[in-house]
Order: structure tokens, then C-alpha cells, then sequence
């Protein structure tokens, strides 16, 4: 019985592994189409197991999965390493680490399983990317719950405890929102009006987690004898998060040389490799923070039960919008199925 399962997944391995052909744009829905990538797409209406084989082919979807992954095992590193340090169970200073850490990987994973599978259906395309979109929406969460609880200005911190995360929660959601609405309302070619929504829901929450920090600038630069310097730690996490979203927003270089970044080199895996090292600056700065600005900072007063309440109320209002819109993505796959 055992060996006969064996044999069935093994010759299941080798069709698909035969399966390797991908197909030119023009012979996917239009749906499925990048601007300026021409070729390798692959075949959709396969089985589970032909896409998940698909990581370990040569595909135009092969360097976004690998990028995220690595940045898996990455933030993983990231968190053990911060345990020879603290106690994770008892050192509220470790709180917002594991906390962003935990969003982290839940962007890079749900991130990994859009782009492996979302080419098996239309109406599986716009699930994976919404489940995608509530992992941004995690991300900006993590960034709130880190920047708020080590980096925060201390008046600010004083000010805005209770407000501040469940704003975070809202703001991810309209983030996730916005973004999904954003994919079911345009077609492709999607318009730029599409890349502002999603920029713009989600520059409302990059604003509001930015906040604590802006309160530390406005204050060093009014203060004689203050450097920026002494932040140069967060300001090197804005630059490299504002160049990933030029090539989040922009799909360069392939939308200037179509059809030479077909496999390697597209502007959104530049994105996730730009993502990934903003993140581990991020918990490089928040670390910065903890460890050598706790004398003029509020580093030890975290709220395990806040962060964990986020992180758990967000999975589950994202699970709920999903399902909402499951009316709204029927409809609108009904029209792509049209547009060959
Ligand atoms: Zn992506």
C-alpha cells in the first residue's frame, strides 16, 4: 500500500517534471500578465503538486518564491539569534522583536505560497493575492509593534499607548483592503490610478508607524549639540524602503526593455530582495535602540498581550475579508475568463 502511494507521487514527479515548458504571455489570460515580461509563465488549471514542483523549475516565478524564501530562513536566523541575549518568555525589551519577527514571517510566507500557486485558477489568482496583501498589511503591523514599543519617543509613547495598536490593526486592514480592491477593480494593463490606491492605503499606515520616530527627529534637530547622526540607524531603513517601493511601483527595468527580465532581474524581485533588507535593518535599528538608547528611550514597557492580540485579531479579520469579497472575485473572474 505504502510502496504503491510511493510510485503514484513518484510518476506524478515525472510528469510534471516533463511539464517544464512554460508558455509566452500571449497564450496566458490577461490576467496572469507582467508588463514587460514576455515568456515563462507557467501553465495554469494544473494539479497542487505541479506548482509546488514549479519552485525547483525555471520559470518567470522561480527568483520571486526563492527571494522570500531565503528571507525566511533569514528573519528565522534573525530571532534565534536574538535569544543568546534574551529571554523571550520574561524580557519585555525582546517583546517587539519576536512580535515583528512573527509578522515578518508571515509576510514572507504568504508571499512565498501567492507567487507558487496563484496561476492554477483565476479565482485562486485573486485569493493568493489578497492572502498576500493581509501579509503587507502584517508587515506595516510588525512595523508599528516594533517602531512603537523600542523606538518610540517617550512623550509620543506616553500619549498614543492606547490608541496606537489598534489603529495598527485598522490601518494593516485597510492596507490589505485597499490593495484587494484595487486588483478587482482594474484590468490589466492595470492603470497607475491602481498602483496609487495600494500606495496610498498603504502610505497611511507608513505614515501613522513612522510617527514615533518622527517625534525623535523633530526633537534632534531642534536640540544644539544633537546629531542625526544618532539616528542614522532608521534613516538608513527609509532609504532602502523608499527604493523598494520605486521598484514595487514602477516595474522597472522590464517595462523598458520588455522581454530581457523575463526570469531574472524584474522590478518586483528587486522589490523583495530591497523588502528583505529593510526588514533585517529593521530589527538591526530596534536592537540599536534596546540595547544602547534605553537610557533616554522607553524600551521595557511592551504588552505581550496587545502584540499577540494584534497579530491574532488581524489573521482573523483577513480570513473574514477574504470570504466577504469571494462574491465580488466570482463576478469579476467570470469577465476575465473572457479576456484570453
Ligand atoms: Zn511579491
Amino acid at each position: 500500500m505504502g510502496l504503491s502511494v510511493v510510485a503514484r507521487y513518484l510518476r506524478q514527479l515525472k510528469d510534471v517534471l516533463h511539464q517544464q515548458r512554460t508558455l509566452l504571455a500571449s497564450q496566458v489570460y490577461l490576467l496572469y500578465r507582467e508588463p514587460g515580461v514576455l515568456s515563462g509563465y507557467r501553465m495554469y488549471g494544473k494539479s497542487w503538486f505541479y506548482y509546488i514542483v514549479s519552485i525547483f523549475q525555471i520559470n518567470n516565478e522561480t527568483v520571486n518564491i526563492w527571494t522570500h524564501l531565503v528571507a525566511i530562513m533569514l528573519f528565522l536566523k534573525k530571532i534565534w539569534s536574538y535569544a543568546d541575549e534574551f529571554h523571550y518568555y520574561s524580557d519585555p525589551e525582546s517583546w517587539p522583536l519576536l512580535g515583528f519577527g512573527i509578522c515578518c514571517l508571515a509576510y514572507a510566507t504568504l508571499s512565498v505560497s501567492a507567487h507558487t500557486v496563484h496561476s492554477k485558477s483565476p479565482f485562486i489568482h485573486y485569493t493568493c493575492f489578497q492572502a498576500d496583501y493581509a501579509g503587507i498589511g502584517y508587515y506595516g503591523i510588525g512595523i508599528g509593534i516594533i517602531v512603537f514599543y523600542s523606538s518610540s519617543h517617550p512623550d509620543w509613547f506616553r500619549y498614543f499607548s492606547r490608541v496606537f495598536m489598534p489603529l495598527n490593526v485598522f490601518l494593516g486592514w485597510v492596507v490589505m483592503l485597499g490593495c484587494s480592491m484595487a486588483k478587482l477593480r482594474y484590468k490589466r494593463p492595470y492603470p497607475f490610478r491602481r498602483k496609487l490606491l495600494q500606495l496610498c492605503s498603504g502610505g497611511m499606515h507608513a505614515i501613522v508607524v513612522a510617527l514615533p520616530l518622527q517625534a525623535r527627529y523633530t526633537e534632534c534637530f531642534r536640540k544644539t549639540g544633537c546629531s542625526l547622526s544618532t539616528l542614522s540607524h532608521h534613516t538608513e531603513v527609509f532609504l532602502v524602503l523608499f527604493s523598494s517601493l520605486f521598484f514595487f511601483s514602477s516595474h522597472f527595468p522590464e517595462k523598458i526593455w520588455p522581454g530581457k527580465f523575463d526570469l531574472v532581474g524584474q522590478g518586483h524581485q528587486i522589490f523583495h530582495v530591497l523588502a528583505t533588507i529593510t526588514t533585517l535593518k529593521q530589527f538591526d535599528a530596534a536592537y540599536i535602540d534596546i540595547t544602547k538608547h534605553r537610557n533616554t528611550l522607553i524600551t521595557d514597557k511592551a504588552d505581550m498581550f496587545q502584540i499577540v492580540l494584534s497579530i491574532i485579531l488581524f489573521a482573523f479579520i483577513s480570513v473574514i475579508t477574504i470570504l466577504a469579497l469571494r462574491p465580488i472575485v466570482k463576478k469579476r473572474v467570470l469577465q476575465d475568463m473572457k479576456d484570453l
